[in-house]
């Protein structure tokens, strides 16, 4: 079978970057294998939200992202034929009266995202949680994030363009022009791999770092679902009466087991905040993609030109993923169109 492109991963890199092709009408193999725990996709709260709320600052680059965020997952249900994007308020419950001025500060500055919440959702947040400061961001967005990557992943497998078992890099026969693997000839493979990128040979100079995040899904009978709510902890409607909560950042650990001492903290701090009773009904645990610096990784590796990353999502990977992904896929078409885009030149590191 001879494609323009191999890509190896369908977490969010790999389903955008494939879309991105699929737009284009350029021909693509995916190869995915999922991982023995959850992937980071899986396992992310999946909001897209403009504003820092624990500084009351802007995203950087938010402007660029979230254009292209919400053309391509509007583009994607469409061709999926389902919801996968909701827009809600999200509710910020303050730690004390200084972030409260800084947050009517920062008001007078960004008034289309930072707001006063209306008399109606202070009466709500008051009837719901215990703290008493509240601002509001409007709008933040939420995906269905296990729906988007299911949809589009069986979207591929009903066009035979998706193979489920691990890509083996030693059985790749890799030149400038050609790339073959088991009967497959392609232009390019392109490495959405999220953390398992950090042992693949042809990027072991990059400075990848390990972080891993925990999550809880909630079963919360009674909380209204058409907010996000915020206090240190997020909590984000997944499905009837269930939310998402989380997460948490460790940069040191040996393995993914679920952090049992982050649990007992969040459940605890919950318990202060939260009116209503709750139930764990699940403790979801994966490792970001995460580089020195936060960079992201995505473009044509300097040496070899028929290799392509696309990584370093970081904590946003729904959010700036979109933009990063049709960029990428230019660069491919017509390379050295990335630079100044917000990617790093990979050439530092790989030459
Ligand atoms: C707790 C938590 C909360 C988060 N919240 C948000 C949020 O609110 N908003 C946001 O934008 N981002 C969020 N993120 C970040 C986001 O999840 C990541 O940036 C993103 O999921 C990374 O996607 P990826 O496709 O690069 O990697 P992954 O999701 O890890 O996908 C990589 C895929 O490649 C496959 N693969 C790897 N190697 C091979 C191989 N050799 N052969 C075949 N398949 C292979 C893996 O099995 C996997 O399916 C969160 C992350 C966590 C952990």
């Amino acid at each position: 079978m001879q494609v323009q492109y191999l890509i190896i991963g369908q977490g969010i890199a790999g389903t955008l970057l494939s879309y991105a092709f699929w737009k284009q009408g350029r021909s693509f193999l995916v190869i995915d294998e999922p991982p023995p725990t959850p992937a980071a996709s899986v396992v992310a709260g999946a909001v897209i939200n403009p504003v820092n709320v624990n500084r009351w600052t802007m995203v950087t680059g938010q402007q660029q992202y979230i254009p292209a965020a919400l053309e391509t997952y509007r583009s994607m249900e469409e061709t999926l034929g389902f919801s996968l994007i909701e827009a809600l308020p999200l509710l910020v419950f303050h730690k004390d009266e200084t972030m409260q001025q800084l947050f009517s500060a920062q008001q007078l500055v960004y008034p289309q995202y930072i707001q006063h919440p209306a008399p109606g959702e202070i009466k709500l947040a008051r009837q719901f949680f215990s703290s008493s400061y509240i601002g509001k961001v409007e709008p933040v967005w939420k995906l269905h994030a296990t729906k988007l990557l299911s949809g589009w992943s069986d979207f591929l497998k009903h066009k035979g363009w998706l193979i489920r078992e691990r890509f083996d890099l030693s059985a790749c026969t890799i030149s400038p022009q050609m790339i073959c693997y088991q009967d497959i000839q392609s232009e390019s493979v392109i490495f959405c791999e999220g953390a398992a990128a950090a042992y693949n040979p042809l990027f072991k100079h990059l400075p990848f770092t390990k972080n891993r995040g925990d999550a809880l899904l909630l079963s919360i009978p009674g909380l209204p679902a058409q907010y996000i709510y915020h206090s240190g902890t997020r909590l984000v409607p997944v499905a009837n009466e269930l939310f998402w909560c989380g997460g948490n950042y460790r940069w040191q650990f040996a393995d993914l087991l679920p952090d049992q001492d982050w649990r007992m903290q969040t459940e605890s701090a919950l318990r202060q905040w939260l009116r209503l009773p709750f139930k764990v009904a699940d403790h979801l645990v994966a490792e970001r993609p995460t580089t020195a610096g936060q960079q992201f990784f995505t473009g044509i590796h300097p040496a070899l030109s028929s290799v392509a990353i696309f990584n370093g999502l970081g904590t946003k990977g729904f959010f700036c993923g979109p933009a990063l992904a049709i960029d990428l896929s230019r660069e491919l078409a017509q390379p050295g169109s990335l630079p100044g885009k917000g990617t790093i030149s990979l050439q530092r590191w790989l030459k």
